[in-house]
């Protein structure tokens, strides 16, 4: 069936309208050869036969032009949200990728003037011992049971991505400090646990968490440079830590 599927290409090729004067000229040739075939045999012009032949001809036309088209369409659109839903995702950890956690926190920010919420920037401390020590394969195990630490230590709403190789972050919509703080603690201590709970004994999980508070007007660059740079400063201060600024900064 190539030259099947060349002739769909080569038509798939054209302009919409010359597609659809092609759908039309083959509808409109159909209609016409069944017409005259069904006139040739019965020599009729009866009313009820003419209704009859029109609704059948109409049926042998369009029922298998509209199905291949919505079959066609149907395939495309599933495909497309496929290609959506991968554009988004992490491929490891299943978790939002960095560009669609930018995409969602950006929109947010822009929604309001108000604080939009919460930045934490998560780092797991010293992987790099544990590829060296236990091999990649372990190493990505570890950062898909780290992301499901993540993801069940925070809210329902909260939006949680891995944004680089073992680095991680949660936009929480609306939250505060000492709600940031609370959820900061409870991953610490999941991921803590996923070390634990590892094939390979003495596997060390912690990590390092900066917290951004986004103030009103901030853009959203600046939370997130405010929250790397936060991070960097817990692991300045000897990792397994949470930094975020004074509380009497925060407030506006
Ligand atoms: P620190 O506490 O300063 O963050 O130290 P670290 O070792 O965690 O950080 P570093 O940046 O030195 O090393 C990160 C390592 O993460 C190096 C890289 O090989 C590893 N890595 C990055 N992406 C992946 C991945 O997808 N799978 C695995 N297994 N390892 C990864
Ligand atoms: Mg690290
Ligand atoms: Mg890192």
């Amino acid at each position: 069936m190539s030259w099947f599927q060349a002739a769909f290409d080569r038509f798939y090729g054209l302009r919409i309208w010359q597609q659809a004067c092609f759908v039309t000229l083959f509808a409109v040739l159909g209609a016409d050869a069944l017409t005259l075939v069904f006139y040739a045999i019965f020599f009729s012009d009866r009313l009820l036969l003419d209704l009859v032949l029109t609704a059948f001809i109409t049926v042998v036309i369009a029922y298998p032009i509209s199905f291949v088209f919505l079959r066609k369409t149907a395939t495309v659109a599933r495909l497309a949200a496929e290609l959506d839903m991968a554009a988004a995702t992490d491929f490891l950890t299943g978790l939002r990728n960095r560009r669609d956690f930018m995409r969602i926190a950006g929109e947010t920010i822009d929604a309001t003037d108000a604080s939009a919420g919460v930045v934490l920037f998560i780092d797991v401390d010293h992987f790099k011992r544990i590829n060296d020590r236990f091999g990649h394969a372990e190493g990505d195990r570890v950062l898909v049971l780290i992301a499901e630490a993540i993801r069940q230590s925070v809210r329902t709403d909260d939006i949680c991505a891995r944004i680089g190789g073992e680095e991680f972050a949660v936009f929480m919509p609306g939250a505060d400090l000492p709600l940031a703080r609370m959820v900061s603690e409870r991953i610490a201590i999941t991921c803590r646990l996923v070390g634990c709970g590892a094939s390979v004994e003495d596997i060390s999980t912690t990590v390092s968490i900066g917290i951004a508070v986004h103030r009103p007007l901030q853009s959203l660059d600046a939370v997130v440079k405010e929250a790397d740079s936060l991070l960097y400063k817990a692991k300045q201060g000897g990792r397994d830590r949470v930094v975020h600024h004074p509380p009497q900064e925060i407030v506006a």
